[in-house]
């Protein structure tokens, strides 16, 4: 079960206080979230669910795997387990029959039922939306938590995953590697409104435009101020101008 420590709740408030963007790296962030917001417009986050325990449960489902994998497990797990009350009392290996596609089946099975536990014992069968409630659920880190409340809680939540922060380097919004030290620097360019829409746009640019090993450019519309781009710095600037 993954509590957080008093040494962990001081050094995430270390790294909140000691962040702030610098206003070249602002002006940049504020580019890209208007550029993305018209390219992706109202994004909505691609697990299948109805409520916060189905977003929960398929959030903790998809660590290391994909949202098409997790989509075509959870009809039959929610079948069977629709709500915290019957998941608490589940069969831990039932469970991990119906996860094991999603890899790491046992972990995550075992999760699925102590965070149900959790939520029925602790919170009275409600989900809570207090990020500092959220990560003492087994299963639950900073990433899922924030994605509990953007998408479900319309609260503020900036989940950073791979595709975040993988982009958010190569944007230069960031050069921390820790996916907590690059929420708060994230967090500390955009309004508190806007920080759950761009994560999910930017996961979308990841998975269609930039990625991991091979980033398509040429096709890119953040190409001209992205310093990481392939094309030549200013070239696209010159071409549009040319026209
Ligand atoms: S220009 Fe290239 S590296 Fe930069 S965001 Fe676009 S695809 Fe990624």
């Amino acid at each position: 079960m993954r509590v957080k420590t008093a040494a962990k709740v001081k050094a995430t408030k270390k790294v909140k206080a000691t962040k702030k963007a610098n206003p070249k790296i602002l002006d940049r962030s504020a580019e890209i979230l208007k550029r993305l917001k018209v390219i992706y417009g109202a994004p909505i986050c691609e697990l299948t669910h109805e409520n916060a325990f189905q977003l929960l449960s398929a959030t903790i489902l998809s660590a290391q795997c994909t949202d098409v994998r997790v989509n075509m497990v959870t009809p039959a797990l929610f079948a069977e387990f629709p709500t915290a009350q019957k998941m608490a009392v589940a069969d831990v290996a039932r469970v991990e029959e119906l996860v094991r596609s999603t890899g790491f089946y046992a972990t995550k099975a075992k999760n699925l039922v102590g965070m149900a536990c959790n939520v029925m014992e602790r919170f009275d069968g409600e989900v809570p939306s207090a990020i500092e409630d959220l990560v003492t659920l087994p299963g639950v880190g900073r990433k899922t938590a924030n994605v509990l409340r953007s998408v479900v809680f319309d609260l503020p939540g900036l989940p950073v995953d791979t595709h975040v922060g993988r982009l958010s380097r190569r944007l230069g919004l960031t050069k921390e590697e820790d996916p907590v030290k690059v929420e708060y620097e994230l967090n500390a360019m955009f309004d508190p409104k806007d920080w759950g829409g761009f994560s999910l746009r930017l996961i979308l640019h990841g998975r269609r435009v930039c990625d991991a090993k091979k980033p398509k450019c040429d096709v890119c519309e953040l190409a001209d101020i992205c310093p990481s781009s392939e094309m030549p710095y200013g070239k696209l600037k010159k071409t549009k101008k040319a026209k």
